[in-house]
């Protein structure tokens, strides 16, 4: 469900962000960080998979702690897919906390090791989530109609490389952390995302725990099979709607142009 994941947490959040958007007028980083927050979130349950997406993305240096997760959680769709258990909330404050963490320790005057410490967890929470989000691009990519024989993808190596300039890049911009509307624009964004994500497992044919039990969100013979073309089907609407939204919230670039052109 991987490539399904991440476009309905691209379409939560980019949803999130236009009903902000029409009551305040939000700053571009608030912006994405809230869809890129989402995005990265709909994943962040299959990190108790140690060759899901998330576990994939860069290599080794994921593979390993997603299969901790795994082990601690309990097992694939366990624990991390148990909304009645707290996962979103878990994952949200998980992101929060190491986001927060250079804001406390540049307060607090921390020693230089504590303070070091902290801007590193706030630099791997961004990484993490430019990395997740940067799954979601690959997914829209990769669902474009080949141009040639060359699809264009984001490999591992991309993935690591992009994320962690990033992550380097934003730390430098923000040595004392993160501004907190830009951290609660990720964590809001976690906390729509992770619900998406599990909500597209509750539409398979295996479901997501809740309560102890196995539920689902479709009647008996409606539930979807993984990898099947019935969700690659249903995810052709998600990505249209996503490219929509995201050209809408844009202030729809190239619109002028249009009607520049119609003019003529
Ligand atoms: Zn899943």
């Amino acid at each position: 469900m991987t490539k399904t994941h991440a476009p309905c947490g691209s379409l939560a959040g980019l949803l999130a962000a236009l009903a902000l958007d029409a009551v305040t007028d939000p700053r571009p980083a608030v912006v994405f960080a809230l869809v890129g927050g989402a995005t990265a979130g709909a994943l962040l349950p299959d990190t108790d998979h140690h060759s899901s997406s998330p576990a994939r993305m860069w290599g080794r240096a994921t593979q390993i702690p997603c299969a901790w997760i795994g082990r601690l959680a309990g097992g694939h769709r366990e624990w991390t897919h148990d909304v009645s258990r707290g996962a979103p909330l878990a994952f949200a404050a998980a992101f929060g906390a190491c986001l927060v963490a250079p804001l406390l320790a540049a307060a607090a005057g921390a020693w230089h090791w504590l303070d070091v410490l902290s801007d590193g967890l706030g630099a791997v929470a961004i990484a993490l989530v430019t990395g997740l989000a940067l799954i979601g691009v690959d997914a829209w990519l990769s669902s474009l109609p080949t141009l040639g024989r060359r699809r264009l993808r984001i490999d591992t190596g991309t993935n690591a490389v992009v994320s962690w300039l990033t992550a380097l890049a934003v730390v430098g911009t923000y040595p004392g952390g993160l501004p907190a509307t830009v951290i609660a624009a990720i964590v809001v964004g976690v906390l729509i995302g992770v619900p998406a994500g599990i909500a597209g497992d509750a539409c398979t044919l295996s479901g997501v725990p809740w309560r102890g039990r196995d539920r689902h969100l479709l009647p008996y013979g409606w539930r979807i099979r993984t990898g099947s073309a019935v969700e690659a089907a249903i995810r052709v609407p998600i990505l249209i709607a996503v490219t929509v939204l995201a050209w809408v919230l844009a202030g729809h670039p190239g619109a002028e142009v249009l009607a520049d052109l119609q003019a003529q």
